[in-house]
Formats: structure tokens, sequence, C-alpha cells
């Protein structure tokens, strides 16, 4: 290698690393526009002998020479976002790891081997460069300044044990992806020029006189020669560390103890002690590094233009969003965040601008919780396991979809020491597999069977008087109500059996046996509470907890009470006035706004705009048309997201988020025993994105309304939250969790009411203080208030054109859509799979394991 050799090579890679590090800029295309670059360009690959490369260059040429600058730099870099900012749907993946594992998946083990080359050579990844150091622009720049740097031996040694093991697939992949012919060009430009290389540094020589005419092409374009990606020292590794935190994937929120080598997150485990995960993850838990570091990540700010989206600045980015927000008027413009992380901080904003908000809650367990937080102090009562003796659980499997690991543990301890753990699901669910009995019901049919035990125990005298004459409130009516003696229909075993299909003596059986033993309670979920008269079966289905006054009981349903933090609007600080959101489209109890019927909201012109944040509206608002139908007729909406999805392609502007593992917050929380979690910045945040609350103190500024969000540094504001209480926040931040309260059952009897006395927090509050049988709120609303089994509208039910009911399950390996870029879960489950009766199945033609 000689001089002239090396120069050529390292100005090679200049040029190429300079054409992929990001948009390629209007200048340079210009600058490749010029005759001077074509002559050269062209000369350069004459008699070289690398079909790639003269096919490449040829493509190259002939693109540059049929397009305007301006055409071109749009088509580009309209393509660039697709490709590498994963804005379309077939992305590029310049990262070695990606190449390497063959997993979309980037920070993995090649990366600590490319740090050892960097330190050889004393240099580091620029922080100027948003993207990672394994990106292709940043090889391709550390060859040209080993080459530069006359490093023979690292080049050779990088070239042929790092570079060459992976960039044939970059190209493959860019060359499939593509677009536009230039980066199809590129793509077989790069790879030519890499097999080049390698017969070059194995002696072969023909060809080499065109290296002069390359060198000519690049020097026309006058390329900066500062480098870009690189910057010179060399970086110590950091030492191992491990950050407690807690997991985000799904609402229980475990503790979690985030394992970091070198600062990168290599794995996750539980944190001990803490209340919700007891020292275990589930396997999205343990998986969430490949959360952080999937390869489909948002990188950088989009704007969408002529109806594609190209790479935008923040700035630009955000003055478009306010300047969207601004354009909307007062109480028409929505905000939907899918997730509460931080979530005081924007609901702050958008409450003053009187944004109707809705959160993810009405695609979840909205009836499950209208049953419960107006009759009880809380929307899930979670059952505590641990003195546990019978069990019942309807419409949901515990071991799938656990509020958190540690109370999964105590279910199974329970199954094992000879608790009994029945049931009722249509499916036979990992819950129900486990479950001493398994009872098949048909779906949405768990209120009639609750009623008919609720019977039993009224009518053997077999529920707790004490409970009942002094913590409940309704007990006669309903009494009426379940004897018959308001409709004549008996809700005896027989009536729940025709309905359910569970045997009558089935019914009264588990009846007397629930009543009889010692430490019981049951549950219901999701199953229950995502079918029309979910309501009112989860209502049949607590009043059996209410009659046998299981509530802080052992075995029995815990009573929340977690505490209330301060303000984050410390001393001096004020939060933003707040403006009451105009009323949309809702349904019967629930006085939220129903997204089911954005539709005919914005037509009715009541909404205007939309911002999302963190959630797929036309994935799971129901509808998918007329959600999409809604969005596309709004002025102005900007999704804020780590990911691309749905909804995010319709809007006209996208900020990318941090993930959850870049961001921090302080959480108040409870199970069983009250504490304070921590949510730690694990790693910085990655590429050009943003954590939510900077996004927000950012829109603010714009919006002219900075001095209300005065925070630079978001741990200000939770010192504020912790001012004037016993606990510190160091002391939250080395630990993760501190636990205000111990467990204790019974805890309503010190409170003397069923609500958490002052300084409290739960979710749900009881206007009697007391166990409602009697709903207050859907009494005020002139509704049916009691429990009952209301047979779902006919039109829902199975005829001969629809003969199945179709229900949905939570798979243990996802967190409903938004797993679906971790490709460790995706490996393990990929697919929904359906479930269907198995003489069904073998009636339609159907066979175990067929794609159907
Ligand atoms: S149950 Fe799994 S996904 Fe949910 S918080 Fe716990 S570890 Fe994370």
């Amino acid at each position: 290698m000689d001089d002239n050799y090396m120069k050529s090579r390292a100005k090679r890679y200049h040029f190429l690393s300079t054409l992929l590090r990001d948009e390629i800029p209007l200048e340079l295309i210009a600058a490749m526009q010029r005759e001077k670059f074509l002559e050269s360009f062209k000369e350069s690959v004459k008699g070289c002998g690398f079909l790639d490369i003269i096919n490449g260059a040829e493509v190259i040429t002939r693109c540059l020479k049929s397009n305007d600058t301006q055409s071109l730099f749009n088509y580009l870099r309209y393509d660039y976002a697709d490709m590498f900012l994963n804005a379309g749907p077939n992305p590029v993946f310049p990262y070695e790891s990606v190449h390497i594992t063959g997993e979309p998946v980037v920070m993995q083990d090649p990366v600590f081997e490319l740090r050892e080359f960097f330190r050889k050579a004393g240099v580091h990844k620029s922080p100027n460069f948003k993207d990672l150091e394994e990106h292709i622009a940043v090889e391709m720049e550390f060859l040209r300044y080993l080459l530069e740097k006359g490093n023979r031996d690292l080049y050779r040694d990088f070239f042929k044990n790092k570079y060459c093991k992976w960039v044939s697939s970059f190209c493959d992949q860019l060359a499939a992806s593509t677009k536009t012919d230039f980066y199809q060009g590129l793509a077989h430009f790069i790879r030519g020029a890499m097999m080049c290389e390698s017969l070059r540094l194995e002696g072969f020589s023909r060809g080499e006189e065109t290296v002069e005419e390359l060198m000519l092409a690049v020097d026309s374009l006058n390329l900066d020669p500062a480098y870009a990606t690189l910057a010179e020292g060399s970086e110590e590794p950091l030492p191992d560390k491990q950050v407690p935190t807690h997991c985000y994937t799904c609402g229980a929120l475990c503790g979690m103890t985030a394992k970091l080598k070198d600062g990168i997150l290599v794995g996750t485990s539980g944190l001990n002690g803490d209340p919700k995960g007891g020292g275990r993850l589930c396997p999205k838990g343990g998986s969430a590094a490949k959360h952080l570091y999937s390869a489909y990540r948002l990188k950088a700010p989009l704007i969408k233009e002529n109806g594609r989206f190209r790479k935008a600045s923040w700035d630009e980015a955000l003055d478009k969003v306010a300047n969207g927000i601004k354009s909307i008027e007062e109480g028409k413009l929505g905000y939907f965040r899918g997730n509460d992380f931080i979530n005081w901080i924007h609901e702050a904003l958008f409450a003053h601008f009187g944004c109707p908000k809705t959160t993810h809650r009405p695609m979840c367990d909205n009836s499950n919780r209208m049953a419960n937080e107006h009759n009880l102090c809380d929307k899930r009562p979670w059952i505590n396991y641990e003195d546990s003796d019978y069990i019942l659980h309807f419409g949901m499997n515990e071991f799938a979809s656990s509020y958190g690991q540690r109370k999964t543990a105590q279910l199974k301890a329970a199954i094992k020491r000879g608790a009994k753990l029945v049931v009722f699901d249509p499916r036979r669910s990992e819950t129900a597999a486990a479950a001493t009995e398994w009872i098949p019901i048909k779906p949405a049919t768990d209120g009639a069977v609750a009623m008919a035990m609720c019977y039993v125990i009224i009518k053997n005298n077999l529920y707790d008087r004490d409970f009942v004459e002094n913590w409940t409130h309704g007990f006669e009516e309903f009494k009426k109500r379940v004897l018959g003696d308001e409709d004549g229909i008996v809700r005896s075993p027989e009536w729940a059996s025709k309905i359910s299909g569970v045997p009558a003596e089935t019914i009264e059986r588990i009846a007397i046996e629930f009543a009889k033993s010692k430490n019981k309670g049951t549950a219901s979920w999701t199953g229950l509470a995502q079918v029309p008269n979910g309501m009112y079966s989860t209502a049949a289905i607590q009043a059996l907890n209410g009659l046998c006054g299981t509530f802080d009981a052992p075995g029995g349903p815990s009573l929340p009470f977690k505490r209330k933090l301060k303000s984050p609007w410390g001393d001096g600080q004020e939060k933003p006035p707040e403006k009451p959101a105009p009323k949309l489209d809702t349904f019967g109890i629930w006085s939220g706004w129903a997204p089911a019927l954005v539709l005919s909201d914005v037509k009715a012109g009541k909404l205007k705009g939309l911002i999302i944040y963190f959630g797929d509206p036309v994935l799971s608002w129901g509808n998918q048309q007329a959600t999409t139908k809604a969005i596309e007729l709004m002025e102005f909406k900007a999704a804020i997201e780590a990911y691309m999805c749905n909804s995010a392609l319709l809007c006209d502007v996208i900020l990318p988020d941090s993930t959850w593992l870049e961001q921090s917050q302080v959480k108040p929380d409870w199970l069983y025993e009250a504490f304070i979690g921590y949510f730690a910045e694990v790693v910085k945040p990655m590429y050009d994105t943003k954590p939510m609350w900077k996004i927000t103190v950012e829109l603010a500024k714009r919006l002219g309304l900075g001095h209300y969000f005065p925070w630079e540094d978001i741990e200000d504001a939770f010192r504020n939250q912790l001012q004037g209480t016993p606990w510190s926040f160091g002391e939250l931040k080395e630990k993760g969790f501190i636990i205000t309260d111990e467990a204790a059952y019974y805890k309503y009897k010190r409170w003397e009411s069923i609500n958490p006395p002052d300084g409290y927090g739960s979710s749900g509050k009881s206007k009697t203080g007391k166990y409602n049988f009697i709903n207050p709120v859907a009494q005020e609303k002139g509704l049916d208030p009691l429990p009952d089994y209301k047979e779902p509208a006919k039109d829902l039910m199975p005829d001969s054109e629809y003969p199945f009911v179709f229900g949905n399950f939570r798979l243990y390996e996802h967190e409903h859509s938004s797993t679906f870029n971790n490709y460790q879960l995706m490996k393990m489950a990929g697919t929904n799979t359906l479930w269907i009766n198995m003489l069904d199945a073998s009636e339609l033609g159907i066979n175990n394991g067929e794609k159907v």
C-alpha cells in the first residue's frame, strides 16, 4: 500500500460515507451533477474490471444526468426517510449488529469489538453524530481515518474482519428496498468497491490507474475535510453498572434491574424486594433491551410533504406542531395518550387548551372500572393470594396477563400448597390449565353464573352478615333482584345454566364451596370488560366478594392505598390554568370521550385536530376504516412515537419519542404495600429522539407557555414531588423504590371507610364509604344500578350467518401491539393464533396448526 493508494482509498471512503451518513445535501447533488465530477467519475471505473462498480457508477451517472437537482434531492430525501428513518415499509438497517446477527436489533456484540478498534486507533464516535457508532458511514469514515493516518495494519485488520463481514448484506438490503436509481447504483458501487479492495489487499493490481480519476472526481466535490462522525481521543470502557428501575412494558410496572456493560444495556432482571415484581420479570420485561435496541425505531423528526415523509430538524418539526395546535379552535384538538409515562406534564399542556382527552381506557377495561370504581375505592381489585384457600377467576388469565410477577408467583404458590383455583373461561388458558377446576362457559355469560352463585349464597344464608350490615350499601335491593322479586326472574342456577351452559349443580356446588371456605376471593378482568354486558357481569362477580366480606380479608381483594405526592410545580412555580374540555360522543355511564364514535365527532365539527402520543387509534379504536377516515379529515394531526404505526402514517408531523428506558419518572404505586417507584433513564436518548417531558417543554415554549414548564432538568420536578415528605429523591433513585406503608388486612376498619384517608390516592371512590351493591353513578344517570346478567343486543348474538362469537386474549409474550418491534418476543410468538372449539373446527375441516 503506497501513499497514493492510501490517499485514493481514503477519498473513496470519504465520498461514500458522506453519501450515507445523512440525507444527501442539495449542494452535493448539484456538485455531482457538474461535468467535472461526472467525467472523472465515469473515467474512474473504466477498465476497473468489477461489474458492480461499473454498473453502479453507470446507474448513478444516469440518475444524476436525467434529473434536475431539486427533484432528485426530493426523491432521495423521501427515500432516505423511508429506508433509513423507518418511515416506510421496507427499512434498510445501516448497522453492523443487524447484518452480523441476522436480527433487527442494534448495539449487540459487534459494537464492543468496534469500540476496541476505535480505542486502538485513538478515536471515538463524535457526539455530534446522532446515529450509532456501528453505522456504515462511521465504519467508512474510520477506514478513511486509518488510511489518512497511515495505520496500514489496523486498516487491513478492520477492513477484513469487520467491514467486509457485513457490508455486502447491507448493500443487498439497500438495493432491494430503494425506490430510487441513485441508491440502487450506490448499493452496487459500495459492494463492488469492497470486493475490489479485498482483492487489491491480496495483491491484485489491474485497473489501478483508474484510482487517479476517482480522486479527481471526489476532489471536484470539495467535501468538508473534517471528520463528521468521529472525534479524536480514545474513550475508556465505562464500568459495568446495575440500575434499579421499573419495567414499563405493561401496566404491572414490575421492579427491574438494568444491567449495563460499557454503557450498553445487555440485560434485565427482577429488582429484589420490589412489591410489584417481587424480584421477577416475565419474558417481556426480560427482553426490554431488545425493545430499546430494535432497529425499527423512529430516529429523527419527520414532516409529511407531497404525501411522503422527510427528515426535519427538531426546530422545524416543533414549530410545525406548535403552529398546528394554535391553528385549531380551542376545545377542538383531541389529545390521545396511550400511556401515562410522566403524564402530569403533557396533560397539563393539553388541558390548558381544553383538549378533549382520551386514553387507552375505552379500548381496555372501561366496563370493569365502571363496575368497580364507584362501588369500591378501586377500579381493579386484586386478590392477595398470599393466604388464599379458594380463588375464583372470571375472564382473566393471571399467568399471561398478570398485574405484576409477584402476584403470579403467589398464585402458583397458593395452588401448590393446596388452595383451590376455579377458572371460568371459554378457553383453556394457561391459568385454566393450571387450575384445580376449569369450567368452560359460553362467552359473555359470566354475569348469569355469578348472579346464580349470589342466589345460592343468599338463599342458604351463607353470606357474611356482619360485613353486609355494616360495610355494604343496597343489599336489600340486590337481594330482591337475585330472588326475582322485581321481575319474577329468579337468578337460580337452573336459570344461569340455560344461559351459560354450565351445569346448575356445578354452579351451586362452587357457590357453596366458595362461601364456606375460609380465605377466599373472586376477581375478573378484561375478558368480561370487553363485551357489552361487562359492567353488569363484573358487578355481579364483585357482589360475591361483597356478600362474603372478602375485601381486605386474607385471600380477598386488597384495597389500594398509594401515597399522594406533592406537586411537581415547586415554590414560585405555577401550573398552567386548565380550560374545560367540551363533551364529545359518549356511551351510557361513562362520561369520557368514546373514540369509537370519533368519525361522527369529526363530521359534526367537534374535533378538528389530533395529537397522538404513544398509541395507534387506527389499530385499537375498533372501526379501522372510520378511524382512518376521521384522522384523514382532521385539519392537523401529529404523532409522538418511538415506532412508526398506522396512525402516525396519517399524520402531518411525527416527533420521535425516546423509549421508557431513556427517560425517567417518579410514580406512587401499590400492591398490598404502598410504595413509590422510580423509573430510571437507563441509557441516554438514542438517535435524535427526545423524552416526552422535553418535547412538552419545547412545545410549551413555542406556545408562549414556557414559564409554566420551567424545568431544564426533570429531576428538579421529581425533587419537588418529594419535597417535605419523609422520602428523598436520592434514596429513591438509589434503591428504585421506597415502601411507604406496609401491607395490612382490614385497613378499612382502621380508616372507618372503604376509601383510604387523606394523603392517599386510589383508583376509585365509594360515595357511601362502603361497598355498594347499588352503583351510585349509574343510579344518578338513570341506568340500572344493580349487578345482573344482561343479554347482549340481538345483532351481537350468533346467528346462522355469523355462528361464532369472537373473543380475544393476551399472549404472555406480548403487550397488545406495543411489543411487535421486539424481535426476541416475536421469535417466541410471532403470530396470532386462532382458537376454536375442536368440534367446530372439525366440522369446518380445519386441522390443528393450519393457517386459516
Ligand atoms: S408483567 Fe412483565 S411486562 Fe409487565 S411490568 Fe412485569 S415484567 Fe414488565
